[in-house]
């Protein structure tokens, strides 16, 4: 075939595969451009999916009657003229692709008025043939309409799923949309069907690229995810990050609750959606995501917007700071997770249980999640421990009075017991009793409260382990005669191969034989039981992180296994001041409000609560 240039058409339809993979896109570039329009209200419509129909309606600036043609020619934008603007571009779009590209895959119109014009001026375009312009009915503002799309390529319409799934598409990309705008009004309409209405705060102001405030997000995501939420807001030089992300134990199955937005562009950027993981890593467990809406606001020159073709990547300057930037702000946030009396218990109370039960709750309803998240394979417990269990660090004996009253009780359990002593102000309570092996309760001002004692003690060794992991400093016991371990030879090499990390944690080990393990030191809270038990747990751990290949934050994980190994387990009987000093510890200790497995690792009722069980009026 000899050499020759395509055809203006056949361009734009090669463009059309880069930008508009899907009717989502669609919708994607018509709102950019009514948001870059000045629009205070876009409503879309869409039929079929958005196959049939994509209608996006806006009241901004418009277009002047000789401009209309040019909004569709090929690399026309009137959003930058230079190189100079491209590197501080503040609009969504500017490569002048989007209209061009859509109208060569679909049946088109475009109706613009601006302000002062007596009337609109529409044109019609099929199949990349545009019709001359002519005067329409139009209020002030601009409406496309893109009907038939891919109906002259089939093979893209081969990729169109379902109308259900299209429609999820657009409805999801429409709620990303009116998360990074508060002062615009949303409405989305699939047929007759409402599917979003988001309205504009009366006040809101233009967005600043800064955060859009708590009413957008409660409108989009329900109360449900504030209540769970904590407020991010950070400034460092020309950098602000604000917005909200979820309790660990608000975690999800799937990363469906996670919007990034950069200057008020929604973006799936690699780098941050990163920085938010690892900031998450030591309160979330394999396989558990966070919900989060974030926004970065930065100098537009310190940031190449023009990455990617549908702009969902982005490029920094300083892409390094960048991430320890967010990293940091998420893990500070997280660290401040611990029991307090004012902030919410990590756990569900039967309030929400009651909440849904209601039809309509949905799965965002907090007891779902925490369901949800104590689905998650349950935790090794050693049922046959049982004696007393010595605390690291146990302050000397606390409340004499209950340790009296429960030995007397506990002799034959003839003394009923009242525990109406003056209301504890500290956030935990104090501790009352252990029941069913596993359940620590305690009396505070608030009301009761009930501990997970596996969890709570869990959170308490490892950020301990951490503190001195990091001094090099893990107390260790000499055995006095090693433990002899066997080992698979391959699982033998991989704790060979992390030989440093094991010795910082307190353990000494050396090979003896193919298959023969020789331990000589432990680290002193495992006490020198259960050393084999222990060992092979965080062997099978080690191996999980190896398959997932998460190798940052891997000495971490090595922790967080070797403190859920030798917490406390269940049907081990604490005694009255062993319990209060884990409360104590609780209090003192970073996102101590849920294990390292993002399980909450307390909950509360409150009298209130109480009262509302059983009917009773104060
Ligand atoms: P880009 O957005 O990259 O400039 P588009 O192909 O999406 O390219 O749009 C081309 C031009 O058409 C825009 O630069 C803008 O001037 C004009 N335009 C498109 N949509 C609208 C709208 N809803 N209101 C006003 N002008 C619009
Ligand atoms: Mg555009």
């Amino acid at each position: 075939m000899p050499i020759r240039v395509l055809p203006d058409v056949l361009i734009d339809q090669i463009a059309a595969g880069e930008v508009i993979e899907r009717p989502a896109s669609v919708v994607k570039e018509l709102v950019e451009n009514s948001l870059d329009a000045g629009a205070r209200r876009i409503e879309i419509e869409i039929e079929g999916g958005g196959v049939g129909l994509v209608r996006v309606r806006d009241d901004g600036a418009g277009l002047p009657a000789q401009d209309l043609p040019l909004a569709l020619a090929r690399h026309a934008t009137s959003k930058i003229a230079s190189l100079d603007e491209l590197e501080c571009v503040a609009t969504l779009g500017f490569r002048g692709e989007a209209l061009p590209s859509i109208a060569a895959v679909s049946r088109f119109r475009m109706a613009s008025r601006t302000a002062d014009a007596a009337h609109g001026i529409e044109i019609t375009v099929e199949a990349g043939a545009p019709r001359p312009p002519r005067p329409c009915a139009q209020s002030p503002g601009t409406v496309v309409e893109v009907r038939d799309l891919f109906f002259n390529v089939p093979a893209r319409r081969k990729f169109v799923r379902s109308v259900a799934t299209e429609t999820g598409h657009i409805a999801r990309l429409t709620e990303r949309l009116a998360l990074s705008r508060a002062e615009v009004s949303f409405r989305l309409r699939s047929g007759e069907r409402v599917l979003l209405d988001a309205r504009a705060e009366p006040d809101a102001a233009p967005a600043s690229g800064a955060d859009v405030g708590a009413a957008r997000v409660r409108s989009i995501l329900g109360e449900e995810f504030l209540a769970r939420a904590l407020r991010i807001e950070h400034t460092a030089g020309p950098v602000t990050l604000g917005g909200w992300i979820g309790l660990p134990t608000a975690s999800r199955a799937q990363p469906d609750e996670q919007y990034w937005f950069v200057n008020g562009r929604s973006v799936r950027d690699r780098l941050l959606m990163n920085a938010v993981r690892l900031g998450y890593r030591d309160v979330l467990y394999h396989g558990r995501y966070p919900a989060y809406v974030l926004y970065l606001s930065i100098d537009p020159r310190w940031v190449d917007v023009n990455a990617h073709p549908t702009k969902l990547e982005v490029r920094f300057r300083d892409a390094r700071q960048i991430h320890d930037f967010a990293m940091r702000a998420v893990e500070q946030a997280l660290a401040a997770t611990r029991p307090s009396a004012d902030v919410a218990p990590p756990a569900a109370s039967p309030a929400d249980a009651r909440a849904a039960e209601h039809p309509g709750a949905g799965s965002r309803s907090p007891w779902a999640l925490a369901s949800a998240v104590r689905d998650q394979p349950p935790l090794f417990f050693d049922r046959r421990g049982s004696g007393s269990l010595e605390l690291e660090g146990v302050p000397g004996p606390v409340a004499g009075v209950w340790r009296g009253a429960l030995a007397a009780g506990d002799s034959d359990g003839a003394a009923a017991r009242v525990f109406d002593a003056p209301p504890d102000d500290r956030p935990l309570g104090t501790a009352l009793a252990q029941v069913h092996g596993i359940y620590i309760v305690a009396q505070s001002r608030e009301g009761l409260i009930l501990i997970d004692m596996h969890a709570a003690h869990e959170r308490v060794l490892y950020e301990q382990l951490k503190s001195q992991y990091e001094a090099a400093s893990v107390p260790s016991q000499q055995l006095l005669e090693p433990i002899l371990v066997r080992l698979k030879p391959h699982e033998l090499d991989a704790v060979l191969e992390h030989r440093a990390e094991w010795e910082r944690a307190g353990f000494e080990v050396s090979s003896i034989g193919p298959e023969q393990l020789a331990v000589r030191r432990v680290p002193a809270l495992i006490g020198g039981r259960e050393v084999g038990t222990v060992l092979r747990a965080m062997l099978a751990d080690l191996e999980l992180d190896a398959a997932a290949h998460h190798l940052d934050g891997a000495a971490d994980r090595f922790l967080g296994t070797l403190a859920c190994r030798t917490a406390i387990h269940a049907h081990r009987r604490l005694t009255l001041p062993e319990m209060d000093a884990l409360l104590r510890q609780m209090e003192a200790t970073e996102r101590a409000n849920q294990c390292n497995h993002g399980r909450p690792t307390w909950a509360r009722l409150t009298l209130a609560e109480l009262d509302q069980l059983f009917l009773r009026g104060r």
